[in-house]
């Protein structure tokens, strides 16, 4: 089987380099040239970290999205949530590559039913959603709409375990999986205590820390999953709901983390700065 990797930021970087080591031919699609690099830049970073070279046979780089498209069995969109890119992405992505060809989707907040319309025979199209970082929190969520072949959803339920992911199956659509139904208005909580100026951010993850015996706060899992995805399903909410408190987290968002640099772990610094996160002296 021959994958595409459509978007190679914090997740798709991840997907592809685990793909690739799993032993599978992987095309990563980036937008342009710059980006391209950056992509490259994580894989160098994941070759240390796993102390192999040998994913690199396996990985091939394209800024042309008919050249990655090329020849492929399964496509794993994974570019920036946000609901037009993803619906005009997807369309381009199905225009391209023959009926037959799985297309899925790495959407954290956007439901299969949400994008469909825009792919041609959409019984082939379904959610195959990682965690981050993938190796650790090694589960992937699979889900289709209520069009979904269940044949093509058991073979990527079969791809997800070859590719050293446990898989969860969710039978039925459900707005953010299992695991972000779970995660999201946790985050959500934690936020507003924060941005209310009710508490620090470091204390509220202590009390979570120390009083759940966790290794991580939410603070800690924002800095993880990134200031940009968190940006965008803030300021998506904002827009959906029109509350001026979500508008004006998103902004102070956007200033204070985004235009800074502080972007998270893969800058170095979020709300804390890495490597040894102060919290690290909570955990048990
Ligand atoms: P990211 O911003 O780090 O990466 C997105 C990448 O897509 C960037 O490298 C960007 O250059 C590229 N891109 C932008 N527009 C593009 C286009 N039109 N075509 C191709 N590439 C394009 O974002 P991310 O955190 O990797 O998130 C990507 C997807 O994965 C989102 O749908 C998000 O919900 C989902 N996801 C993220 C996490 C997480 O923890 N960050 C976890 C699970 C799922």
């Amino acid at each position: 089987m021959k994958v595409a990797v459509c978007g190679c930021g914090v997740l798709g970087s991840q997907i592809s380099w685990q793909v690739a080591l799993s032993g599978f031919e992987v095309n990563v699609y980036e937008i342009d040239e710059k980006a391209l690099g950056r992509c490259k830049d994580f894989h160098m970073r994941y070759s240390n970290l796993f102390k192999t070279k040998e994913p690199f046979e396996k990985l091939s780089y394209y800024v042309s999205l008919e050249g990655c498209l090329k020849d492929v069995d399964l496509v794993i969109e994974s570019i920036p949530e946000d609901l037009n890119l993803k619906r005009g992405f997807l369309g381009k992505v199905s225009n391209i590559v023959s009926e037959n060809v799985i297309i899925t989707t790495n959407s954290s907040t956007f439901k299969p039913s949400d994008l469909k319309e825009s792919i041609d025979n959409p019984s082939r199209f379904l959610a195959l959603h990682f965690a981050n970082p993938i190796w650790e929190a090694n589960i992937a969520e699979i889900m289709g709409h209520s069009e979904t072949d269940m044949e093509i959803f058991n073979k990527v339920v079969e791809f997800a375990k070859n590719i050293g992911m446990e898989p969860i199956k969710i039978y039925k659509e459900q707005a953010a999986y299992v695991l972000n139904s779970m995660l999201i208005p946790w985050l959500e909580s934690a936020q507003r205590l924060y941005f209310n100026g009710v508490a620090d951010f470091e204390d509220i993850d202590k009390a979570w820390i120390i009083s759940t015996k966790s290794k991580i706060g939410p603070f800690g899992v924002i800095d993880l999953v990134g200031l940009r995805t968190i940006y965008n399903i803030v300021s998506n909410r904002a827009k959906e709901s029109k509350n001026k408190e979500m508008f004006e987290r998103a902004k102070k968002i956007k200033e204070e983390f985004l235009d800074k640099g502080r972007l998270g772990i893969e800058t170095g610094k979020g709300f804390y700065k890495y490597p040894n996160p102060s919290y690290e002296k909570y955990v048990k």
